[in-house]
């Protein structure tokens, strides 16, 4: 069961409820992030807007629409390239 304290480095508000599920906004409060490639310092793309539905959390259904950040590697000859934030508690729920 998930809880806003469990989103560690992640801004977590409840929203409202939407068709009998609650809403959280989840946002990282990271402003930088590092390439797990080359360790280049990774320069913030955009945010992208998932809604990850279906969780169980404090025994209610939530729905956490997670504002995602994509970075991208500014090393040319970096494999890597882009790739979107991920959350430990959320993982593997989308
Ligand atoms: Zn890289």
């Amino acid at each position: 069961m998930l809880s806003c304290s469990d989103l560690t480095g992640a801004a977590c508000s409840a929203a409202g409820e939407v068709d009998g599920e609650l809403e959280w906004l989840v946002a990282a409060t990271a402003d930088r992030d590092w390439c797990r490639s080359c360790g280049v310092q990774a320069h913030a793309h955009e945010r992208r807007e998932t809604l990850v539905r279906d969780v169980d959390a404090l025994g209610r259904r939530v729905r956490l629409r997670w504002r995602k950040r994509r970075w991208c590697c500014r090393e040319a000859s970096c494999p890597v390239a882009t790739w979107t934030e991920t959350h430990a508690a959320i993982a593997g729920r989308c």
